[in-house]
């Protein structure tokens, strides 16, 4: 079946369905191919046991994710804060320690450590450029060395060291040693500094959407109508260097769509899975060659209520001791039952995925009843999802940079090579690997667009 359309667009994450829907209000004819039997990509609700969703992908939104917050208002869509009121449990050194407020009590020295290393990360970030960081004055310096050379070199302490690699886990969920320094700059720059990054109360985990994140992009999805096309995974995208002559675009399964223009809306190493004839520019391969995802896997453990809250617990935990470093009170926004979120995240989602079910099950219990005791043994339901297991994903929560990637191919990133264009939250140059990210994408892949059809 051969179909046409002025744009065709590869992906129905957020990126891809925003630039469909701005496309489509300026009178564009476009088509969405989407791999998958569902829309939202990376968004992703799954169901608790009375029925109330809960959020399998991403999920959480903030202030300063501006992009974010007004498409969900405009889809007419609420948002709740995250549950955080009571004492945080931290285990970032031998002992145990409730806390309010943002700053986990621990050893004077490390503390002192840690802030004059947020201190130093925050200052090269201003410097770098979300636009193009690899202009950076440093950018050499810092893309020659992996993240975690730069904080063998900052931090001072072994409890410093240990907070900043959780704090990678949890941010990146990938290791120090995986990503440039330059990578890790750029995205803490993009973001408007470490502590949006890493704070509930006025930072990237603040809020949730009534109803589930994925309904971000069902209501969009709904909006576009039959220009949504399901079950129909690219292969190959046929293009020539003068734009004119346009795309014709393959799918397994789906319809073949000729188009003026393409949007790629997906992850770069899905992007670099497709076949692109003639082959594509050798910058843009070797870059998204060298873009892996990041390894998470995502657990919610549902109780007949949230227990914990009736202890004076906010729900949020962190150790550098346990696998399941990082913990949220995730209990729906209708009350039905308690829930705790956590995360496997980079080595630790290595381990934990080379496990038996039942084994990986008993790991994330038993670090659930070491912070919040024997009540947590017994949870009404367990729902995990490995990302790095998803075809049309390869991990989470998203792509980041190796050293010698973003000085020698990040030019690449964003520019349209002939009919085909790039987008997706890795493209972003305000929170990229969120929400917000992809929903800046598909508005300036758009407007980049939108001038060459006229
Ligand atoms: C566990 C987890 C937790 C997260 N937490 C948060 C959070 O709290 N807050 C936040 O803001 N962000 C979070 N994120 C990240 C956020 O979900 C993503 O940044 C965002 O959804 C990415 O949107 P996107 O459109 O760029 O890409 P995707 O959502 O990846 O969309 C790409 C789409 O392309 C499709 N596709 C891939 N290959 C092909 C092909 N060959 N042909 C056709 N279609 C294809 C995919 O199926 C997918 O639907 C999290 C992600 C995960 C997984």
């Amino acid at each position: 079946m051969e179909k046409s359309a002025d744009v065709v667009i590869v992906g129905a994450g957020v990126a891809g369905l925003v630039a469909a829907r701005d496309l489509v209000r300026s009178g564009t004819e476009v088509l969405v191919l989407e791999a998958r039997d569902r829309v939202g990509g990376r968004l992703l609700n799954g169901e608790l046991p009375g029925g109330a969703p809960i959020e399998v992908g991403g999920q959480w939104v903030g202030p300063t994710q501006h992009q974010a917050l007004e498409l969900i208002g405009e889809l007419g869509l609420r948002t709740y804060p995250t549950y955080a009121d009571g004492e945080h449990i931290s285990e970032f050194d031998a002992t145990r320690r409730h806390y309010t407020g943002r700053i986990p009590k621990m050893n004077p020295l490390v503390l002192a450590d840690i802030g004059q290393t947020q201190y130093r990360l925050d200052r090269i970030a201003r410097q770098v450029t979300a636009t193009d960081p690899w202009r950076a004055p440093q950018a050499e310096g810092l893309d020659r060395q992996t993240f975690d050379t730069w904080l063998r070199r900052t931090a001072r302490t072994p409890g410093g060291r240990n907070f900043f690699r959780l704090i990678t886990e949890a941010v990146f969920s990938a290791e120090p040693e995986d990503m440039s320094a330059l990578w890790a700059a750029f995205y803490v720059g993009a973001a408007g500094g470490l502590d949006p990054l890493i704070n509930v109360v006025d930072g990237a985990q603040q809020d949730r959407v009534v109803g589930g994140s994925q309904r971000i992009a069902l209501e969009l999805a709904a909006e576009l109508g039959d220009r949504v096309v399901l079950d129909a995974p690219v292969t190959e995208i046929e293009w020539q260097p003068t734009a004119a002559s346009g795309v014709r675009v393959t799918t397994r399964g789906g319809p073949t769509v000729r188009a003026r223009r393409a949007v790629v809306a997906v992850p770069p190493p899905l992007a670099a899975r497709i076949r692109y004839t003639p082959g594509l520019p050798g910058d843009r391969d070797q870059l998204v060659q060298r873009m892996p995802m990041g390894r998470v896997i995502k657990v919610n453990v549902a109780y007949d209520e949230p227990f914990w809250r009736h202890a004076g617990l906010s729900g949020q935990a962190n150790s550098i001791h346990r696998p399941f470093g990082t913990v949220f009170d995730n209990t729906p926004h209708d009350g039905s039952c308690g829930v705790l979120v956590g995360f496997l995240e980079g080595r630790h989602a290595d381990t934990a995925s080379r496990m038996e079910p039942d084994e990986r099950r008993a790991l994330v219990i038993d670090d659930l009843v070491g912070y919040f005791g024997p009540k947590a043994r017994n949870p009404l339901a367990y729902i995990e999802r490995d990302w790095a297991e998803e075809e049309y994903s390869r991990g989470c929560y998203g792509a980041f940079t190796p050293p010698g990637t973003l000085t020698r191919f990040g030019p690449a990133l964003r520019r349209p090579v002939g009919p085909l264009h790039w987008a997706g939250t890795e493209t972003a140059t305000r929170w990229p690997g969120y929400i917000d990210g992809a929903a800046e994408s598909g508005h300036r892949v758009a407007n980049e667009i939108l001038p060459k059809l006229s």
